[in-house]
């Protein structure tokens, strides 16, 4: 059993989204074993997005993750992080395949509705930056 983070991305909160991407990922066979809905601040949003602060889009994309409310979660299963990656879609919702959360719902590359961790590492990295051991159940 495996657990990957999650976060339902400003885009997608804004359009009311948070039902209908909960519901691809539990028929994927992910269970949500922990969700909050925050606000980020600038300096969470840049932490957690500090491998890329180098990129062109870095000050687009913390400015996007700030500019309305997330759903952060934690989701568990067998293979979580590839499961959850595959449910995802590809980063542009343009090559993401049918019946992915991004090809039914992102915008664009950057406006692409949810992230999920890439590995077992960050996904542990990014659980603590949002949860306490014990918010998890
Ligand atoms: P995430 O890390 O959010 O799960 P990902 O792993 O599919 O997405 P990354 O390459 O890690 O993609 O990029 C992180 C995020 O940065 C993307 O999800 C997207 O929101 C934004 N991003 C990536 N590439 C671009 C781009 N070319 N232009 C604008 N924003 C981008
Ligand atoms: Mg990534």
């Amino acid at each position: 059993i495996e657990r990957t983070f999650s976060i339902i991305k400003p885009d997608a909160t804004k359009r009311n989204l948070t039902g209908k991407i909960n519901s691809i990922i539990e028929g994927a066979g992910l269970r949500i074993v922990a969700q909050k809905r925050i606000r980020m601040t600038r300096e969470q949003a840049e932490t957690f997005y500090a491998v890329h602060k180098e990129r062109p889009f870095f000050g687009e994309l913390v400015d996007f993750m700030i500019s309305e409310p997330v759903v952060v979660q934690v989701l568990e299963g067998e293979n979580a992080i590839a499961k959850y990656r595959e449910a995802m879609g590809a980063t542009n919702p343009a090559n993401a395949a049918p019946g992915t959360i991004r090809k039914e719902h992102a915008l664009s590359v950057g406006e692409n509705s949810v992230h999920g961790s890439d590995a077992p590492e960050t996904a542990a990295i990014e659980i603590a930056q949002f949860f306490a051991g014990n918010e998890i159940v």
